[in-house]
């Protein structure tokens, strides 16, 4: 079966399609600019062949039509007929409490999707889009929603519960949802497998230009570091991650900013960016360190310090540690932000084998030492795989 993944944003819809048989990509693709000026498809096909189309997108369901006739063309295509296409998984941002696993999309889960907007307000719209989009031009194949949100569906109260009045959670839903709970998944369901982790303890770094954390006891989640919104948690690129919420009044009165302001700026312009004023991208922080940036250099420190104290905290929220995980675009190509984020753990049992981390790019493997308490892996990450293996199971008969 050939299922197509969809994972829509607010002016943009990226797509991938893959073949069930063997989990292989049989293409991928991204429209960008959508509802503005400058609409462009381009379509990766064929093992490294690309097809753009330079096109006004007025809206998703164009969008998703120029996606089908991409899919369909007679040279650059995959397909033949819409009918080949199984199913079509979703990526949603936000399920609340009620979506707390993949779904058959129906009216009730449009509904709920839609309830949740003022928990993802820039993103379920944008979902709900590409779900309406896709309902249009195609009606008659079963469509899947996979949630950011749903993986830390299993925190106890005492992990997602925030220390304000209750009837903020009871009235406006306000506590720990968690997200990047498609990689968490993912990450949790392949530790999980290896020889001697069946049950265990793990710490599952998730860093990449968006970071995150979770704790996993035998593979579900009891922790993790974003919160209501993805800006809670450690250092991001261009998130500042947890601060003191005072700070957000104490700027908006003195830099005459409203709050919404405020936070638009602790989402965009804080982060990596924010501290080595150069760049959100880690490979540019490092090479400002290397050139003696003094600025870069505090940065990489604030950042692993804060990587740090989460894998600290959670070892002692599981009553300890039996792997680390990294994954992300730092966790998996990046050997030095590796090393530095373990360095000082030797009394949790953390062991790492340099010569291992330096060498691992990309790629599954172990990187501590034989003799390590804590095992500690790199595991690239797969989002689109874990959407398209829940779409295929849920929609299978
Ligand atoms: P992601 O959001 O998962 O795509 O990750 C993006 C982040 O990964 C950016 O900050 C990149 O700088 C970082 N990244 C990718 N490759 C490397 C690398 N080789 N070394 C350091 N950071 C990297």
């Amino acid at each position: 079966m050939k299922i197509l993944i969809i994972n829509a944003g607010s002016s943009s819809l990226k797509y991938q399609m893959i073949d069930m048989q063997d989990e292989s990509i049989i293409c991928k693709g991204l429209v960008e600019r959508i509802g503005i000026e400058g609409g462009k498809l381009t379509h990766q096909y064929g093992g490294g062949k690309k097809y753009t189309l330079e096109s006004p997108m007025k809206d998703h369901t164009v969008a998703m039509k120029a996606v089908l006739e991409a899919l369909l063309h007679p040279e650059h295509g995959v397909i033949k007929s819409i009918d080949e296409i199984g199913a079509v998984g979703h990526r949603v941002l936000h399920g609340g409490e009620k979506l707390t696993k993949s779904v058959v999309i129906d009216q009730y889960v449009m509904d709920v999707i839609e309830e949740n907007i003022p928990l993802g307000p820039l993103h379920n719209p944008a979902n709900l889009m590409g779900i309406k989009a896709c309902r249009e031009v195609m009606p008659e194949t079963p469509m899947v929603a996979v949630f950011d949100t749903a993986f830390h569906q299993t925190m106890p109260p005492k992990a997602y519960l925030y220390g304000i009045p209750l009837k903020y959670y009871k009235n406006l839903g306000i506590r720990r949802y968690g997200f990047h709970g498609t990689s968490h998944r993912y990450i949790a369901g392949v530790i999980t497998q290896k020889p001697g982790l069946e049950k265990s303890r793990v710490v599952i770094c998730h860093l990449g230009n968006g970071s995150s954390l979770s704790a996993c006891v035998d593979g579900k989640c009891v922790d993790t570091s974003m919160g209501l919104t993805p800006l809670e948690g450690v250092l991001m690129g261009t998130r500042s991650g947890s601060l003191d919420p005072a700070v957000v009044q104490f700027i908006s009165e003195r830099e005459n900013m409203t709050a919404t302001e405020v936070v638009n700026m602790l989402n965009k312009q804080s982060g990596l960016l924010a501290l080595s004023e150069r760049s959100s991208d880690m490979r540019d922080v490092y090479v400002g360190a290397e050139e003696g940036d003094e600025k870069c250099k505090v940065t990489l420190d604030v950042w692993a310090y804060g990587v740090k104290k989460y894998v600290g905290a959670y070892a002692a929220a599981m009553g300890g540690l039996d792997a680390i995980v990294f994954t992300a675009g730092i966790g998996e190509n990046d050997y030095r932000s590796r090393a530095s984020v373990c360095e000082g753990l030797e009394f949790l049992g953390v062991e790492i084998d340099q010569d291992k981390n330096k060498t691992l790019r990309g790629a599954e493997g172990l990187i501590s030492k034989d003799t390590s308490k804590v095992q500690v892996w790199v595991i690239p990450t797969n989002e689109e795989l874990a959407i398209a293996r829940d779409t295929l199971s849920l929609t299978q008969k």
